[in-house]
């Protein structure tokens, strides 16, 4: 089959899920097979993580997409994502941030030109893909209308909250075996919300775990 034809495939099960229109129509228009290496491109449109390199992988796309919906990214927004790997969610939140920015960074260099070159090859351009240990966030650019997280943290590091704008949303996977997504709304002070059971790689790094 095609990939336009198993990604059209896929999803529709995501739909079948609850996933909004809005983040469907993001993900219809991200090739994810442009963003995994080559031996794995048949498996591009399946619902699984896969291996990227350097002994990360690329999240399930139903996890992408169910963190796109927590935070609920609007046009214009600037978007922080900590742990680019591949670019493939970054690039899902660029479609849905519009006419506004994703500040990714990525703490392997090899990974970080790797989601560079996949996101040109995808024609996305408002991305800025940066090798930092995202565990300080970037107060480069700061404040953050949505701050997204895609590795494992050991709490919640206090310079993601500090980066958020107020009415801001920050998702992040908490823990180091057992794992909870947290949706974050910084709104007259902090407010943590538990979304259920995951399984990321560490977020390594100064406020991360141990190298
Ligand atoms: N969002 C990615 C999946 C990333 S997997 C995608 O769509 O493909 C998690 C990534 O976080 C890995 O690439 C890992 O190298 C990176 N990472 C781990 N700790 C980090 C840190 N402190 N700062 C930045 N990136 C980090």
């Amino acid at each position: 089959m095609e990939f336009e034809a198993q990604k059209h495939r896929l999803i529709e099960d995501l739909r079948q899920h609850g996933i909004s229109e809005r983040v469907l129509d993001a993900m219809l228009r991200v090739p994810r097979h442009l963003f995994v290496p080559e031996r794995e491109q048949k498996n591009a449109y399946t619902d699984y993580p896969l291996a990227i390199g350097w002994g990360q992988t690329i999240s399930a796309p139903h996890m992408v997409a169910i963190m796109c919906d927590l935070l609920d990214i609007q046009d214009g927004m600037k978007v922080l994502e900590i742990g680019a790997g591949s670019g493939y969610h970054a690039a899902v939140m660029a479609e849905l941030a519009g006419s506004g920015h994703v500040y990714a960074v990525e703490l392997i260099e090899g990974l970080a030109l790797f989601a560079r070159n996949n996101l040109k090859k995808a024609g996305i351009s408002n991305v800025t893909v940066l090798v930092e240990d995202g565990s300080l966030g970037l107060p480069r650019f700061a404040p953050y209308d949505r701050i997204s997280v895609a590795a494992a943290a050991p709490d919640i590091p206090d310079a993601l909250t500090d980066q958020l704008k107020e009415g801001g949303k920050l998702v992040i996977p908490v823990g180091r075996y057992a794992q909870e997504l947290y949706l974050i709304t910084k709104m007259n002070g902090i407010k943590n919300d538990e979304k259920g059971g995951v399984v990321f790689v560490p977020l390594v790094g100064k406020k991360g775990f141990p190298f």
